[in-house]
């Protein structure tokens, strides 16, 4: 009957929306607890990236910068001990050589004035003989702080043997050259050194001329002036 049909299309119509306002409920439910646990994930994941960043920095706080401090600290160990003279802490022969090296090249192509000095103690076995080798150490120590004051920083100056030590003085004329080298003989004689021997110097000295074609050319004549230094009587500088 149509009374009847009416009825059923109404109880299906009801039912129907019945049915999808509580599906709605559920997706809505659904969907909070969704939202819900993605919050949750989403400061988890906050707590973690700090985490992360805290122990970075942590780590370049104390391994990183340590391990590069201590890196570096070796590095200039080793830039020392390559370059200095254990004793006295001036350029060891081979680091004086290289810039002396530099230097000759400079004043040569420039034709600079130039002067080599090279200055050996005098009766140095005796010192070690008669007052043993400690003794002689701290002389050769005293020795080389001695010269550091009479020369300058940009002088290039170095232990080169034993007791003989070496120096390349630019953009001085002989005159100056014999200067401080008389300088260094008679600080060197009249320094008072605390309970040590007293010592002498022998410098000879060279000065660069155009037909030098390397730096040993020049080196040799200082060499030469040294002997005649030694044999003229020692604590005296002579070319
Ligand atoms: P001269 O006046 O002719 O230069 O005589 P000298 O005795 O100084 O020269 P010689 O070359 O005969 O002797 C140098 C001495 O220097 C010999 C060596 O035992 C001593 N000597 C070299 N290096 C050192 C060092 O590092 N420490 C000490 N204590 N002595 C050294
Ligand atoms: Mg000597
Ligand atoms: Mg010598």
């Amino acid at each position: 009957s149509p009374e009847g049909m009416a009825a059923r299309t109404n109880l299906r119509t009801a039912a129907r929306q019945q049915l999808l306002s509580a599906l709605d409920g559920a997706v809505t439910l659904f969907e909070q607890e969704a939202k819900a646990r993605v919050d949750t994930l989403r400061k988890a994941q906050k707590t973690v990236l700090v985490i992360l960043l805290c122990a970075v920095a942590l780590e370049a706080l104390f391994i990183f910068r340590p391990m590069v401090r201590l890196v570096s600290r070796y590095t200039r160990n080793l830039y020392e001990m390559a370059t200095q003279d254990g004793l006295t802490g001036l350029a060891n022969r081979r680091h004086f050589m290289e810039s002396a090296e530099r230097q000759f090249r400079i004043s040569k192509r420039n034709g600079f004035p130039l002067a080599a000095l090279i200055l050996d103690l005098d009766h140095f076995k005796s010192i070690n003989d008669e007052h043993g080798h400690q003794a002689g150490d701290d002389v050769l120590k005293y020795f080389a702080e001695q010269i550091r004051t009479v020369l300058r920083g940009s002088d290039i100056f170095g232990r080169t043997g034993g007791e003989e030590f070496a120096a390349i003085i630019p953009a001085i004329g002989p005159s100056q050259a014999r200067d401080i080298s008389q300088r260094i003989c008679q600080a060197t004689a009249s320094a008072q050194r605390p309970g040590l021997p007293a010592v002498t110097v022998s410098i000879g000295i060279a000065m660069l001329d155009p037909q030098d074609r390397s730096l040993d050319d020049l080196l040799k004549r200082a060499d030469t002036a040294l002997y005649r230094a030694k044999n003229e009587g020692r604590n005296r500088a002579s070319f």
